[in-house]
This record gives C-alpha cells, sequence and structure tokens, in this order.
C-alpha cells in the first residue's frame, strides 16, 4: 500500500459509500456505540439519489425516487424518521404516442388494435406464469431457472412474444423504462423474478398498486440527510482506492486519508467495487460476478413549469412514447402541484445516443417531444434539467447492476456473503428486493447486524 504523506485514523468499522444502504449501515452501527467513519468519493452524500433545486424551496428528483407498494423496510424506516411519502399523480388519462399517431386512454390498457392487444394479453399471461414460479429470494431454486438463466427477455421475446409490431414495441419500452436496458440486454431469469417481486409484470412499471406508486416529500434526499446525522463521521470526496484486508483488520487507502479499521462495509455499485483493489485479490467467483453485472443506461429529463397544466386537459402526465427521446413520462409535481414538474426516462440504446448530443440539441429534443405530447404550453419550461446516469462516474450506469447470461444461478447470494472482515452493502446484495431504494436499506440492516455480531 502506498501510504504518502496521507492523514491516518482508525476507526471501529469503515464504510465505503454514502448513499442509502450505507448511511443506513453507519446509523445503526454508530447507535450500537461504534466509531463509524464513512468515505464517499462525491462531494455530496445519496449516491443514486439526488435531487436539485427548482426554487421556493422546492426539489425534484434525478436519481431514485419512487416508493413501491411493496416496499415495506423502506416504508417503515420512512415512518421511524418521520419522512411523509404522498402518492404520485395519477389522475386523468395516459398518452400512448405511437410516432405518427397520438391516443389518450384510461385505465391499464393502452389503445391498440385487438390483434395486438390480444398478443400483449397473452405473452403478459405468460411471462406472469412463469414469474409465479420463481422466489424473488431465491430466484436460482425455480424449476426452469437454469433454462431462463441462459435466455435474455429479448430471445423469448422472440420466441414466444407477441407478431404484432405495436405490442413488440411496447415491450421494448417497458424493458427501457423498467430496466435502463434493451430486452436483448436482460437476462430473462433475474426479469422474472424482479416481476415476481413486483407482484407481476405490469405492477413493475404502475403507479397504483406498482413500483411507481409512491413518492418522498422532499425526494430521497431528505431521508439522506435524516440519515447522515446520526451516521458517524462522513468524509466527502474521498474515493477508496485499495483495500487491504488481512485477518485482523482491513486498511483502506483513499484519497488524502488511510483508516485502518476492525471492519470495512463496502457498500458501492457492483462496476465501482471492481475499480477498487484489493489486497489479498477477492476470491475469482465474486470478483466474476461483480464484473458481470454493468447497470442499465437511463438519462433523466425534467422540465419546470408554473403549473401542471396538462391536469387541467384531463391528462395524468403519463405517456409511452416510441418516437423519443423519452419512452415514458410522468408528472414529477411536488404534492401541491406547484410547479408542475414533467418526467422523462430516456434508457437503453436511446440514451446512448442521446448522450452523444450537444447539450441545447438534448434540451430542444426533450422540450419537442413534451409539446407533442402535451400541447403547445409545454413550449417554454422554465427551468430543464437532467442526469445523464451512465456518464456518472460514481454510477457508471442505473438503476442497478444487471446480471448477465448464466448469472444469476452462478451468482445466488454470494454477493450478500461476507469474507473475513469485509462485508457488503448496497441495492444490489439484497436478493428478495434486489436493486431498489428498499434492497439498499435492507442490505443496511444486515451488515451492521454481521458486524454487531462479529468479534
Ligand atoms: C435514475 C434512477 C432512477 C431510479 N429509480 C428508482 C426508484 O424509483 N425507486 C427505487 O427504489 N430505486 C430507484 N433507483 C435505484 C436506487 O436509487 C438505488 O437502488 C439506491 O439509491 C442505491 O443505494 P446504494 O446505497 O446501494 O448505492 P449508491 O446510491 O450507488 O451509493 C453508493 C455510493 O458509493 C460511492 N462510491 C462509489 N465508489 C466509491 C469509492 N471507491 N470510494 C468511495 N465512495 C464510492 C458513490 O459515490 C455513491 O455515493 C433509481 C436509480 C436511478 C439512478
Amino acid at each position: 500500500m502506498v501510504t504518502g504523506d496521507a492523514e491516518r485514523r482508525d476507526a471501529d468499522v469503515a464504510v465505503v459509500g454514502a448513499g442509502i444502504s450505507g448511511l443506513h449501515a453507519a446509523r445503526l452501527l454508530t447507535a450500537g456505540g461504534l466509531d463509524v467513519v464513512v468515505l464517499e468519493g462525491r462531494d455530496r452524500i445519496g449516491g443514486r439519489t439526488v435531487s436539485a433545486p427548482i426554487g421556493a424551496g422546492r426539489q425534484v428528483e434525478l436519481g431514485g425516487q419512487f416508493v413501491a407498494a411493496r416496499y415495506q423496510r423502506l416504508t417503515e424506516l420512512l415512518r421511524e424518521l418521520e419522512i411523509d411519502t404522498f402518492p404520485t399523480y395519477d389522475d386523468g388519462e395516459n398518452l400512448l404516442d405511437f410516432g405518427d399517431r397520438r391516443r389518450t386512454y384510461s385505465g391499464a390498457v393502452p389503445p391498440l388494435p385487438l390483434l395486438a392487444l390480444a398478443g400483449m394479453g397473452l405473452a403478459e399471461w405468460r411471462l406472469n406464469r412463469m414469474a409465479r414460479s420463481v422466489a424473488p429470494q431465491a430466484p436460482w431454486t425455480a424449476r426452469h431457472a437454469a433454462q431462463w438463466d441462459a435466455q435474455t427477455f429479448g430471445g423469448w421475446l422472440q420466441q414466444h412474444g407477441p407478431r404484432s409490431g405495436q405490442a413488440r414495441t411496447l415491450l421494448n419500452l417497458l424493458a427501457g423504462t423498467v430496466w435502463g436496458a434493451e430486452p436483448e440486454q436482460l437476462n430473462l431469469l433475474q426479469a422474472l423474478a424482479y416481476a415476481a417481486a413486483a407482484g407481476g409484470l405490469r405492477q413493475t412499471a404502475g403507479v397504483r398498486g406498482g413500483m411507481q406508486e409512491r413518492r418522498i416529500d422532499g425526494g430521497p434526499a431528505q431521508l439522506c440527510a435524516a440519515l447522515a446525522t446520526t451516521a458517524g463521521e462522513i468524509r466527502l470526496g474521498t474515493t477508496v482506492r485499495e483495500i487491504v484486508h488481512p485477518r485482523d483488520r482491513v486498511d483502506l487507502r483513499a484519497d488524502g486519508l488511510i483508516v485502518r479499521a476492525r471492519h470495512a462495509i463496502v457498500a458501492v455499485p457492483p462496476a465501482l467495487v471492481s475499480q477498487i483493489a484489493f489486497d489479498p485479490p477477492l476470491p475469482v467467483a465474486r470478483d466474476d460476478a461483480l464484473r458481470r453485472l454493468p447497470a442499465g443506461r437511463v438519462t433523466k429529463v425534467v422540465a419546470v413549469y408554473p403549473t401542471p397544466f396538462w391536469r387541467d386537459d384531463g391528462r395524468s402526465g403519463q405517456a409511452v412514447s416510441d418516437a423519443g427521446p423519452a419512452g415514458a413520462t410522468f408528472d414529477n409535481s411536488p404534492p401541491d402541484g406547484r410547479p408542475g414538474v414533467l418526467l422523462g426516462f430516456v434508457t437503453g440504446r436511446r440514451a446512448t445516443a442521446f448522450s452523444a448530443l450537444a447539450a441545447a440539441e438534448r434540451r430542444q429534443l426533450v422540450v419537442a417531444q413534451f409539446r407533442r405530447l402535451f400541447g403547445a404550453a409545454a413550449d417554454r419550461p422554465e427551468q430543464y434539467l437532467e442526469h445523464d446516469w451512465a456518464a456518472d462516474p460514481f454510477a457508471r450506469g442505473c438503476y442497478f447492476g444487471l446480471a448477465g447470461p448464466g448469472m444469476v444461478s452462478a451468482v445466488g447470494d454470494l454477493l450478500e456473503q461476507p469474507l473475513g472482515r469485509l462485508h457488503w452493502a448496497g441495492a444490489e446484495t439484497t436478493v428478495a428486493s434486489y436493486g431498489g431504494m428498499d434492497g439498499a436499506v435492507l442490505a443496511g440492516d444486515r451488515v451492521a447486524a454481521e458486524v454487531i455480531a462479529s468479534p
């Protein structure tokens, strides 16, 4: 380990990463009387959750934000911290924007031709039946696990999906919105496990009863700020480069700081664990697993208006669009609807092409799309904001790590298992509630209990 003249510090526990998972673990351990230092590479806390100010004390979420109907542990933690949630705006008509035609509709069934609807319905029914045979806490135990783990969602759609082009487009857009990837980049077993945990394929992209059901008042920034107040010492701008872990201690070399700790918790996304040098090196199975969990590609785009004018036209602000750049939109206004905020998800291949454009062109394309969807009033947003998560060096994509072929069974619950004095948190280390804020909290619970129970 190169030491130079870096500051040195001893601690009971060093936590790498000040996202929800690392902060929650640090808070529990601090409450248990341990000396905890959190090392964070960014100049802010929150990781894959971040809010941007939009004036008058209001904020808009540019990262993780929705509290799913099934997120029990996250909901419990928010209650404990006295942070309110509110329902995602879901009144009025939705829009289906297929190139030259835009149609409004109510409820969950899009206005497709009968043949397309039948094909879509059959595919959904079959996928849901498959998902019901997958236990979210152990997907690799499903009877057909090996077969589905070796296939992609796109491959399955090619073979068994609807023939109708429109129905296929809709399923491609669903994959982009839910996983940030194209269907052919998605492990079928992982997609089924995610759908099983959500309560069905429709719920993965749904608002009422689905993954987009509620939002956090003040955004997840509120949650991270509350966790941080009792999370021990937090050192920002302190990227951990190397972790030396003999049997009796852990030495972490970060920018300008060396920490010697009894235990370390690594709470960073898989792609970023792979950038840290470990001595001794990680066992090959873990190293391999971490390298085969690249995240999807998403740019979140947001336009702020004086009011949510689309509500006056009886629109929910929700649209599904194949004309891009956003594949899906939501009304992301604060609970009182002041100001009006439209949110779009630019995902998968579109996100890659979008990122290559100049900033002014990106803004112009998004505003033109919002105008096409919601009318001339969308033409002049007071503010336009975006965050390209694939370009973010401390995320390298989002929403979470996507398993390569065969990796769900090969990895199992390996990423949850401690390795000597190294403990592993982060949203990708909770199999049962994989990839979201709920999983991040559950991982924090698990590692804190592990450390407290350790000698
Ligand atoms: C656009 C977007 C939309 C999303 N939507 C939702 C949603 O609606 N609902 C939901 O539940 N989830 C959503 N998610 C996922 C959710 O945000 C994450 O699951 C969750 O925030 C992960 O928390 P974490 O603590 O595990 O990891 P992170 O938040 O990624 O925290 C890890 C931290 O480690 C830091 N770090 C990395 N490497 C190092 C290093 N070497 N040294 C020091 N620090 C390092 C990073 O800077 C980061 O702060 C979304 C994510 C994104 C990006």
